[in-house]
C-alpha cells in the first residue's frame, strides 16, 4: 500500500500513521520529497488488514493499493490457462466450443427439436433457462424443474451436456443435480452468497458479467467460486448497459483480452444477450473467435416468433447451421480448432 500524508503536518502526527502501519502488520518505508511524504507499506494486502481506514485521518492524503484484490483468478495464481472440465469435454483449451439453444425451454417438442438440430451444426453443449431472471413479474418466469427433467432427457437423446441458469441459493441441489454447467446470470453476478453455494455444488460455473459490472468487481466475483474450492469456472461477457439504443446492451468485447490477461479462466461470449438482436450475432461471434474467446453460447430457438423469451434476438436452426459453417476459418484463423 502506498500511503500519502497531507503537506505540513507535524512530525507527531506522521510517527502516528508509521506506528498505525506497523500495527496493522505492515513495514513503512518513508520517502521523503519536496512537498510531500509518502510512506510505502510493504506486506501482503491480501492477508493484512487493510490501510483504507487510514484515509479518515486528517494528516493523510491518500491511501493506494499496489496489490491486485483478487488472488486465485489471477494469472500470477496459474500461469497457464485452465481449463473448464464438462464430461470429458475441455472449456478453455485449443478447441473452441459452442453453446447453443433456447433461450426459456418451453416444452419437450421445442427443446428436442433445437436440441437435435444445434447438435447436427456442431454446438457441444446444449443451454436452455428452466428458472428466468424476468424484469416483469408478469413474463414467463421458466417451467422449473419441469424445465430441467426436460433438458436431461434432450441429454439423454443427443449426448450434449447442459447449461442452465441457478437463480436461488434454494434451488442450487436441485439444479446441480440436473445441470453439467451452473449459470450464473447477469442479475446475480454480485450475489455472493449464491455464487458460493454454486461453487459447493462442485458442479463447473459460467459466471456472466453484471449489467454495470466492472472487470475487476467481475473477477473478485469469480474469486468467490475459486475459493470455495471449486477450479472449475468460466467467465462469460454477455453485453453492458451504456447509452446505446441500437442494441439491447454494448457487447464489450474488450472483456476478452484483458480476462485473458488477467486470469487464466476461460472466457466465454454470450452475443445473444449482448446486442439483443438475431441480425447482429454472426458478426458478434466472429468477433469474439478472432479476439480468442474459448467459447459461444447462443441463443437457437425453432420459431423466434413465437419464443416466450427473447425472440428478437434468437437464430433459427436455419441461420444457426449457417453461423457454425461461417465461423470455422475465423476458428482457424485465430490459431484455434473448431470443437464441430
Ligand atoms: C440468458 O442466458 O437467457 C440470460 C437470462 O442471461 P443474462 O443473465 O446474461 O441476461
Ligand atoms: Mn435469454
Amino acid at each position: 500500500m502506498i500511503v500519502v500524508l497531507r503537506p505540513n503536518i507535524t512530525k507527531k502526527e506522521e510517527n502516528a500513521v508509521l506506528k498505525e502501519i506497523r500495527k496493522l502488520g505492515y513495514t513503512p518505508h518513508t520517502m521523503r520529497g519536496v512537498e510531500r511524504t509518502v510512506i510505502g507499506a510493504i506486506g501482503d494486502e491480501l492477508t493484512h488488514h487493510t490501510l483504507e481506514p487510514l484515509t479518515a485521518w486528517p494528516q493523510v492524503e491518500q491511501v493506494m493499493p499496489v496489490q491486485k484484490r483478487y488472488k486465485l483468478v489471477s494469472r500470477e495464481a496459474h500461469t497457464g490457462n485452465s481449463v473448464a472440465r464438462v464430461r470429458g469435454l475441455s472449456i478453455g483449451g485449443k478447441r473452441v466450443h459452442v453453446m447453443a439453444g433456447p433461450c426459456s425451454v418451453e416444452d419437450e417438442k421445442q427443446l428436442m427439436t433445437t436440441a437435435h438440430a444445434v447438435k447436427k451444426a456442431g454446438a457441444t453443449i446444449l443451454r436452455g433457462g428452466a428458472f428466468k431472471p424476468r424484469t416483469s413479474p408478469y413474463e414467463f418466469q421458466g417451467l422449473g424443474e419441469k424445465g430441467l427433467k426436460l433438458l436431461a432427457k434432450a441429454r439423454k437423446e443427443t449426448g450434449l451436456p447442459i447449461i442452465t441458469e441457478l437463480l436461488s441459493q434454494d434451488h442450487a441441489e436441485m439444479v446441480a443435480e440436473y445441470a453439467d454447467i451452473l449459470q450464473i446470470g447477469t442479475r446475480n453476478a454480485q450475489n455472493f452468497q449464491l455464487l458460493i453455494a454454486a461453487a459447493k455444488t462442485g458442479k463447473p460455473v459460467l459466471l456472466k458479467r453484471g449489467l454495470s459490472m466492472k472487470i475487476e468487481e467481475w473477477l473478485l466475483a469469480g474469486e468467490y467460486v475459486l475459493a470455495n474450492e471449486n477450479p472449475n469456472l468460466m467467465f462469460c461477457e454477455r453485453g453492458i448497459r451504456t447509452f446505446e439504443t441500437y442494441t439491447r446492451n454494448t457487447l464489450d468485447l474488450s472483456a476478452v483480452p484483458i480476462i485473458k490477461q488477467e486470469s487464466h479462466c476461460p472466457i466465454v461470449i454470450d452475443p445473444s444477450q449482448g446486442a439483443g438482436r438475431a441480425d447482429l450475432v454472426q458478426a458478434m461471434c466472429k468477433g469474439a473467435v478472432a479476439m480468442g474467446a474459448d467459447a459461444l453460447l447462443i441463443e437457437v430457438h425453432p420459431d423466434p416468433s413465437k419464443a416466450w423469451s427473447d425472440g428478437a434476438q434468437q437464430l433459427t436452426l436455419e441461420s444457426f447451421g449457417k453461423l457454425m459453417t461461417e465461423l470455422k476459418p475465423f476458428v482457424a484463423a485465430a490459431g484455434r480448432e473448431p470443437a464441430w
